[in-house]
């Protein structure tokens, strides 16, 4: 595909001719080198050279615009993307007419967005910014198609224009075109359709004739619809439905037709220019394989007591379901972009459901993508739309041969958009599920504002770490969650809840990437100083329990010392959740704002119980002593071959992979090796399982995880599961590992011998005899973890429970005083987010206890009462990006997202 310069920015083609408020720029202002000179040196690209009111409310206008390029080329079916100026929103609008002599393209645009008010507003002779195109696939218009119906509503009569235009031209077709408006004022372009096809059936349901308020509108089509398709004389039988219009009309059309097996083509671009869309994302869902209503009529003997008028009150999602394959969570979906796949879609296997959920995520016509938009009037729906804003990601093919991270963040636009849909409750239940109560509806609010430096103020006053946690914190189960007495309001409707972690990890996102984090704290002053105390504290472990308790002992004036045993600090989630889900920038950002208050030193490589005991810190001067140890320890699995060469912990093979970049793996292949792709089995099915499967994937072995329940079993987050799916990793349930089969020689393995289970009243039964064998190279156990003993063994009286757990009273304060205790190893495997949050209460009982017993306990009086400033933040480190083709594999509408990268991949003709 060609890459022409498209935008009013660009160098070659560029058409240099409007100023920001869209008035001409004189003639002496153009320049005379625009590369490409127009045909017609008086006019220049984009400009209005004609412009017809349609309809006055919404205004709507058909604008004629001369644009060399694209009206060579359009053709039925076709779409443009149509900007007012240079930083609007680009809107993808379906071309209604061409002149190739003229060179002109017409198209219909109606006044319902910040960004189509714009375009509508355009007078003639004034210049748009830009107009690409033609984009999407032509129709498919042939000679002898026969008797073609066409159905055009509103905006949809732009296209169905060109439509008709085509197929008359052409001999052996014959067009009996229906068109509607809500009144005669909206009835589109009629005389012009009148002139183009055979007969012309009108329907105006308000104001004109014929007028039927109980059939309304979409009865009117439906019966417009039966007529021609069961009337006798009806000549010849309809051969083809062509439908343009909102997507109520589209899916009413689609159901009669389905009935009569009748191929019908819905232009969905014609749905989209009803509304700000992002360019893109709007996708459609389709059943795959799925037979007409008529044979299910027919299976049932429905099919006799249908009369002409009478529809079938079921819809193609209810036969997906009921009829076409009992287990409908198997019914296969193709999912299809209109801006890349279509615009023309076969509208009898749309999923309409699914289809009405997603073209609701842009029903607040209040928000558009424009950003000339600065601050301004909440942006909230009215009513919130059913489904999130769907956040962009890599596609699985691409992202299985990277370790860039997965998810690629909101834009700003996005963010508002999803904020807009919160309903600011007064008593919110998300904030009940959040382990750290953080101020969700507020910090929702600022974004709605636009004031993102104050929304992450907010979250901060509840925890320190939101772009980890907007990350991997497991929302649907807390303030996302759908069950129990907690959890977004919006769950409860039957919508889908607001992306609460979608928008704190935006938010903290661009803070850190506009180094606005030093802003956050100091409100416009200095930084705060710190009063030292005099009084140091010891951490062990520098996971997210430890780092915030050293930041509440740090901010309290005490000078803090993290012993880490590993070579980096973080814990978990530096060598355990892998980078593709965390990116390591983040997590090092996040220890650098630690550090950065000047009170906090890392000593790695120490091992506390081993290189140093709790009593022997107590002799160095450490008054207070806090334990965040985690739980580090493998579990085995106690089958024969456990220790065979081959075999790994998940622990080991996350570390690896996340801190020596997997490179130590000589039982897998690097991607680029052009031996035969190796096997790896995980055993296991939890999140640990999941981020093994996935990065084991990256490192180009074809992956199975072996589990010994079903899949709805599994503990593991269900995006994950779905994540690690759509990369190729294979699930091999109701399997249990008895054996790892080594090879000839014991230098390796050659396979994992499983008994094979079965799902009876509830429970796993072993199927007597049955034996499975799964050959692979290597094998990663990830089935939990415990607790290390090593600094309960080397500190006198310190309490643990059964579970090896150190038992601490409600202030986290263990048994032995001055020793407290948090994270995963006081409450057993646990979040990242409750590791935070009990790590701060720990810090500050800390404080409370020395503040208490500061009269016993030994100060460093040449630093007590001495200030210091704490540093400024460094500028965040760039986060590795996607590659490139990550962003343009044509069938993912969600790398699509983002304009820029679209425009990239546009062909322009100007
Ligand atoms: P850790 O993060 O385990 O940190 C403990 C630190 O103490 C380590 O750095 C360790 O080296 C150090 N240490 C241990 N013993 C000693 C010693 N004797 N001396 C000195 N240092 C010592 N939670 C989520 O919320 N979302 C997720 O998506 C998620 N994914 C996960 C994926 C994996 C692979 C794993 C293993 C866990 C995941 N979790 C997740 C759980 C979460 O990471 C933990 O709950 C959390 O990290 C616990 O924090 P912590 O500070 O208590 O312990
Ligand atoms: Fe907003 Fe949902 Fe919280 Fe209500 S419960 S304030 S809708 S996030």
């Amino acid at each position: 595909m060609t890459q022409n310069a498209t935008d009013d920015t660009s160098q070659t083609v560029t058409p240099i001719c409007i100023e920001n408020d869209g008035y001409i720029t004189p003639a002496d202002k153009t320049p005379s080198s625009l590369g490409a000179a127009p045909a017609t040196p008086s006019i220049k690209p984009f400009t209005i050279v004609k412009r017809t009111v349609l309809c006055k409310d919404p205004e709507t206008v058909e604008l004629t615009c001369y644009a060399p390029g694209v009206a060579e080329k359009s053709k039925a079916g076709h779409f443009i993307t149509v900007k007012a100026y240079a930083p609007s929103e680009r809107l993808p609008i379906p071309v209604s007419d061409c002149d190739p002599i003229k060179k002109t393209v017409t198209f219909i645009c109606s006044s319902v967005t910040h960004a189509t008010n714009k375009i509508v507003a355009f007078a003639e002779g004034q210049c748009l910014s830009s107009i690409v195109g033609p984009l999407g696939h032509a129709a498919d218009i042939k000679a002898d198609i026969g008797h073609v119906v066409i159905i055009a509503e509103g905006v949809g009569l732009g296209p169905a224009q060109l439509y008709a235009k085509s197929i008359r031209q052409l001999s052996g077709n014959r067009i009996s075109a229906f068109i509607s408006a809500p009144s005669r004022d909206q009835l589109l372009g009629e005389s012009k359709f009148a002139e183009t096809v055979d007969s012309l059936s009108v329907v105006i349901t308000d104001g004109g004739a014929p007028k039927d308020k109980d059939k309304g509108l979409i009865g009117e089509f439906a019966e417009f619809l039966h007529k021609t398709l069961e009337a006798p004389q009806s000549y010849p039988l309809v051969d083809i439905v062509y439908a343009m219009g909102p997507h109520t009309m589209l899916r009413k059309v689609s159901e009669i037709t389905r009935d009569y097996g009748i191929r019908t083509i819905g232009l969905l671009s014609a749905v989209t220019a009803n509304a700000s869309m992002l360019l893109g994302t709007f996708r459609v869902e389709l059943y795959k394989d799925l037979p007409y209503l008529t044979n299910i009529y027919d299976k049932y003997g429905l099919h006799g007591s249908k009369t002409p008028g009478q529809m079938p009150n079921i819809s193609v999602d209810e036969f997906a379901k009921n009829n076409i394959n009992p287990n409908f969570s198997k019914t296969k979906i193709d999912i299809k972009y209109v801006f890349v796949d279509g615009p023309e879609v076969d509208m009898h296997r749309i999923s309409w459901e699914r289809f009405r959920l997603g073209t609701s995520v842009y029903s607040s016509t209040a928000f558009t993508a424009d950003n000339t938009r600065k601050k301004g009037p909440s942006m909230r729906s009215v009513k919130p739309a059913p489904m999130q804003t769907p956040m962009p990601m890599q596609h699985p093919k691409v992202r299985c041969h990277n370790w860039a991270e997965i998810s690629l963040g909101y834009t700003p636009e996005m963010a508002m958009m999803e904020a807009s849909r919160c309903l600011q409750c007064k008593k919110p239940m998300c904030v009940k599920g959040c382990p750290v109560q953080v101020p969700i509806p507020q910090f929702i609010k600022k974004i709605t504002e636009r004031d993102f430096l104050g929304a992450y103020k907010i979250i901060k006053t509840a925890h320190s770490c939101p772009s980890i946690t907007g990350r991997v914190c497991p929302q649907e189960n807390q303030c996302q969650s759908a069950e129990g007495n907690y959890g977004c309001i919006l769950c409860r409707t039957g919508k889908e809840p607001v992306g609460i972690g979608k928008l704190e990890r935006f938010v903290a996102d661009y803070v850190r990437e506009n180094n606005l984090e030093d802003e956050s704290i100091k409100d416009g002053k200095e930084l705060p100083e710190i009063v030292l105390s005099g009084y140091k504290v010891a951490i062990i472990g520098s996971g997210p329990t430890g780092l915030a308790a050293a930041r509440e002992c740090a901010l309290a004036g005490h000078h803090v010392t993290i012993f880490e045993a590993l070579a980096q600090p973080g814990g978990v989630l530096n060598y355990g959740i892998p980078k593709f889900r965390l990116p390591k920038q983040i997590v090092a950002h996040e220890i650098n704002s630690v550090k950065r208050l000047g009170l906090v030193d890392i000593k790695t490589n120490t091992v506390v119980g081993r290189d140093i005991t709790i009593p022997q810190l107590r002799n160095e001067g450490y008054t207070a002593i806090f334990i965040g140890t985690g739980v580090g320890i493998p579990r085995s699995l106690g089958i024969p071959g456990e220790d065979l060469p081959g075999v790994i912990t998940a622990n080991e093979f996350l570390k690896r992979c996340n801190l020596e970049d997997g490179c130590v793996f000589p039982l897998i292949n690097r991607v680029d090796s052009n031996e035969p792709r190796k096997k790896v089995v995980v055993i296991g099915c939890g999140n640990v399982a999941m981020d093994c499967a996935s990065s084991a994937r990256r490192l180009g072995a074809d992956v199975v995880v072996v589990y010994r329940r079903r899949l709805q079993d599994s503990p593991a987050r269900l995006e994950e599961i779905e994540s690690a799916e759509a990369e190729g990793v294979y699930f091999a349930t109701l399997n249990s590992p008895l054996e790892v089969i080594p090879n000839d020689d014991h230098t390796g393995i050659k396979g994992l011998k499983c008994q094979v289970n079965s799902f009876e009243a509830g429970t796993i039964v072993p199927l007597d005899g049955e034996y499975s064998f799964f050959a692979c190279s290597m094998v990663v156990v990830a089935v939990g973890f415990g607790p290390n003993n090593i600094i309960v063994k080397t500190t006198e009286n310190l309490k643990i429970n059964d579970k090896g757990l150190v038992i601490t009273d409600e202030n986290f304060e263990s048994s032995v005083p001055g020793v407290f205790c948090a994270g995963d190893v006081q409450t057993g495997a646990a979040t990242v987010i409750k590791a935070l949050g009990n790590g701060k209460v720990a810090g500050q009982s800390m404080n409370f206890w020395i503040a208490q017993n500061h009269v016993t306990l030994p100060r460093d009086n040449s630093l007590f009462n001495k200030v210091i400033n704490p540093a400024i933040c460094p500028p965040a480190e760039k986060i590795e990006k996607a590659p490139q083709d990550a962003l343009s594999v044509s069938s993912s509408a969600t790398s699509l997202l983002l304009n820029s990268d679209i425009e990239e991949t546009l062909t322009t003709h100007i």
